[in-house]
């Protein structure tokens, strides 16, 4: 894809806002648990400094619905912020350019959650001007919020030039090197909970892949539909046409779908249930299928072998109760050896997926993985995400 990138942007002299993603998952006492978010930052903002410019920094936080929410203002980031640049930083809950003019040239200014200001969700373009009027240029730096069609993430293009930051390129061009021009043939592992709450992406996916495996909750919808008894099983009677429209589709598309041949079941939904290995015809009334079986697992692996770029959204089982992660831990495993040999291109994303992959201890060979959640999904559902067609040339 060819977009606007940093380098490209001049910064001497000059006020960029970046929009970072610090909304930073924290606990019951308000302490923050993973600064990975905050880390993520730090490479645009020492890059804006470098090249001589201030920095004014712009996100979200949880959702106060354009409401001041004491409980939810970014000002206890700063003291972490200061020892990550080791450096000062300013932080303002006004959006006044003075503030701005009083800082060093290469000065650092956090703003107050974006979301304080009614205006952010709804891309208000007076917000996006007050925005754009403290800063020369606009760098989009958190691909995790680029679905949003919101002031900090995409309105205040409308005024300023903008360029995408360093995570952002990063994102991109792995995300692009995975779906729109990826080296050949490209597998999708596609699972999780619900094929309800990924139709879409299920949809654009068998437009664009060669082969696609479903697996998770999701498979027992596919299952179901192609008329084999699930008993208890997670799985969604409503969408059985959706199944099979999917599959039908898939089919024209010359798309290879790839669904479970066998399970692991179980009669209760919690860690260590007694279980046992199922084909898909002798599953007991009472049983829930919560993971692939090893039959399903090796036609994965196969799979895997003959593809030379993957992207994986979704677990392929209960993965967070023992021994239901199974499948998921050894498809992961598998797909991160591949990818570590380069005989793969591996990419992933999404809450659960990166989870599970951690999980799995996989996430540090894939050549890959998304920050983002639901902009990640968007992207692999084709949509376009605001906050990226700004970048664009
Ligand atoms: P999603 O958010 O759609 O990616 O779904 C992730 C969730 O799906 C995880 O919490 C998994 O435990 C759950 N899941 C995956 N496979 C199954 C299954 N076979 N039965 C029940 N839950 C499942």
């Amino acid at each position: 894809m060819d977009f606007k990138r940093l380098e490209d942007a001049k910064l001497k002299g000059k006020t960029a806002l970046v929009r970072v993603d610090f909304n930073v998952p924290v606990d019951a006492k308000g302490k923050i648990t993973d600064d990975t978010r905050l880390r993520a930052a730090v490479p645009s903002i020492k890059a804006i400094q470098k090249a001589g410019g201030k920095v004014v920094l712009l996100s979200h936080f949880g959702r106060p619905k354009g409401e001041v929410d004491p409980k939810l203002s970014l000002q206890f980031l700063v003291p972490t912020l200061v020892d990550l640049l080791e450096d000062e930083v300013h932080f303002s809950d006004q959006l006044h350019e003075a503030v701005v003019d009083s800082m060093a040239s290469d000065g650092v200014l956090l703003l107050e959650n974006t979301r304080f200001h009614a205006g952010e969700t709804t891309g208000d373009k007076d917000l996006a001007k007050l925005y754009a009027d403290l800063g020369d240029v606009y760098i989009q730096d958190a691909f995790s919020a680029s679905h949003r069609n919101h002031v900090s993430s995409a309105a205040i293009a409308e005024f300023l030039p903008a360029y995408a930051g360093l995570n952002m390129e990063r994102e991109l061009d792995h995300l692009s090197q995975a779906l729109d021009n990826p080296k050949q043939p490209v597998m999708g592992v596609v699972g999780g909970a619900k094929v309800s709450t990924k139709i879409e992406l299920l949809s654009n996916l068998v437009e664009k892949l060669d082969i696609l495996a479903i697996g998770g909750g999701m498979a027992n919808t596919f299952l179901y539909a192609l008329g084999h008894n699930v008993g208890k099983s997670l799985h969604e009677p409503d969408f059985k046409a959706t199944a099979l429209e999917i599959m039908k589709s898939a089919k024209k598309e010359k798309c290879r779908i790839l669904l479970p041949v066998d399970g692991v079941a179980a009669t209760e939904f919690k860690a260590n249930a007694e279980h046992r290995v199922v084909t898909l015809d002798n599953v007991k009334k009472n049983e829930m299928i919560l993971d692939a079986g090893p039959e399903t697992v090796e036609g994965l692996l196969d799979a895997m072998d003959s593809a030379k770029t993957l992207i994986w959204n979704g677990p392929l089982g209960a993965f967070e109760m023992t021994p239901f992660d199974t499948s998921t831990v050894e498809a992961a495993k598998y797909a991160a050896k591949l990818a570590k040999a380069s005989k793969l291109i591996a990419v992933a994303g999404g809450g659960d997926t990166v989870a599970a992959l951690n999980h799995a201890g996989a996430a540090e060979d894939f050549t890959f993985i998304s920050t983002a959640g639901g902009a990640f999904l968007e992207w692999m559902e084709g949509k376009p995400l605001p906050g990226v067609e700004i970048l664009k040339k």
